[in-house]
């Protein structure tokens, strides 16, 4: 049996795991974490039974321990409870489906303990992939990843030398907007920005994959999970996200990994490693394709992919500094306190006025995060 914890458990990813799980006769929940969703926490601890479970909220949590009749499920709260989850000693892996670069600390932990990470949280690898990667390495566990694209390269490179990799190539859906100018751009509401044409998923990602800020995240990603050298990853536009992304080795071969747009694929990839299982579902059928497409992202339109490539040359806490701007950026869109298109002024003007730490210690990115969020909330509080 495998014993899993979920930070994120009752989100878009967190759920899916839970599928999984459930279809499997090999797997088993010992520990999960939420923010503040405890009426779908109590339905899973019905059903799955974990030994431990965290609650950001602390009157939630408080609510929780109330309301469970027995003691056999252990309540704790704040980053400890999420600490206490990553690190839970009967966990083999961890799956990190939290939203935000929060997940950075419980990722750390759950590695120093030995875990195994099936990595979703990609703001983690974003800020701290140059401290994560490494430790990973020296504590000898794996960050297998969640994210479709990664799990697609992942998947191409299994048989395959590091050193023979060209170049990764990475798809993007083109989101929402893909065919919009930008003055159109200027009246899209958060209720158009949340209806993606192909991923049902997290309403922070769903934003993210509009403005294509997600796609530069991913970029960011790969660079730490595959060892490569920013200029040896390319993004291209697959509208109906089947192509999930491609690896071009030395001898010009490109390897691609195909399937219908379903996250269960990726996380029970993740969680079965090496191994394959079988999945329900639907299966991609060539004979109702009328082609694929493949075109270029709009790089003068959405701004978001470019600041990514920047902060990845810059390095350092520039990478810091694009995602916690977003972060904040896309919570302000989500209050609508701010338009669709003001994402990239905030994390333009965010970049441009950052002093860079070069090697920056976990320290040095939570302290960043905070210079960010304050700047913003000097510049941008009208
Ligand atoms: P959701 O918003 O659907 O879910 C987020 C989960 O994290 C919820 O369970 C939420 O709990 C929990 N959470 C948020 N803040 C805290 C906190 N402070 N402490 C404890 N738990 C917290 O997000 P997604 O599942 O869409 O995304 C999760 C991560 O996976 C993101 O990094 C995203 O970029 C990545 N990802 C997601 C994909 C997808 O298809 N959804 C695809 C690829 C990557 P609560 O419900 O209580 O608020
Ligand atoms: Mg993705």
């Amino acid at each position: 049996m495998k014993a899993i914890s979920i930070i994120g458990s009752t989100g878009s990813i967190g759920t899916q795991t839970l599928d999984i799980v459930r279809q499997s006769d090999d797997m088993k929940v010992v520990a999960l974490a939420v923010c503040s969703n405890v009426s779908l926490l109590k339905k899973q601890i019905s059903e799955f039974k974990p030994k431990i479970v965290a609650v950001w909220n602390e009157d939630k949590a408080k609510q929780l321990k109330n309301d469970l009749m027995d003691d056999s499920v252990c309540v704790v709260s704040g980053m400890e409870g999420l600490i206490a989850v990553a690190t839970y000693d009967k966990a083999d892996i961890v799956v990190t489906a939290i939203v935000g670069m929060i997940g950075i600390r419980p990722t750390v932990e759950a590695i120093l303990a030995g875990k195994n990470i099936a990595l979703a949280n990609k703001e983690t690898l974003v800020t701290a992939g140059h401290l994560i990667m490494p430790l990973a390495k020296e504590k000898g566990v794996s960050v297998l990843p969640v994210d479709s694209e990664h799990s697609a390269i992942f998947q191409c490179l299994q048989g395959e030398c590091a050193s023979e990799i060209e170049r990764l190539i990475i798809t993007a859906s083109g989101g929402p907007f893909r065919e919009k100018t930008y003055e159109e751009l200027q009246y899209v509401t958060l209720e158009d920005a949340l209806k993606h044409p192909n991923w049902s998923m997290g309403k922070k990602i769903t934003i993210d994959s509009a403005t294509l800020v997600n796609k530069g995240l991913e970029v960011i990603e790969a660079r730490w999970l595959f060892g490569v050298a920013p200029e040896q990853i390319d993004v291209i536009v697959q509208p109906q996200s089947i192509i999930h992304s491609m690896v071009e080795f030395k001898d010009g071969s490109i390897k691609a990994q195909l399937g219908t747009p379903d996250m269960k694929l990726p996380i029970q990839y993740a969680l079965n490693y090496p191994s394959r299982k079988s999945i329900q579902g639907e299966r991609l059928d060539f004979t109702k394709l009328s082609g694929i497409l493949l075109e270029q992202p709009n790089r003068k339109v959405f701004r978001g992919l470019d600041f990514a490539y920047d902060a990845m040359y810059v390095g350092g806490s520039m990478p810091t500094v694009y995602n916690a701007a977003n972060e904040c950026a896309v919570t302000k869109f989500m209050n609508k306190q701010i338009r669709f298109l003001q994402i990239y002024d905030v994390i333009d003007a965010c970049m441009q006025a950052h002093n860079v730490i070069s090697n920056p210690s976990l320290e040095d990115i939570l302290e960043t995060e905070q210079w960010v969020y304050s700047y913003i909330h000097k510049k941008f509080s009208a």
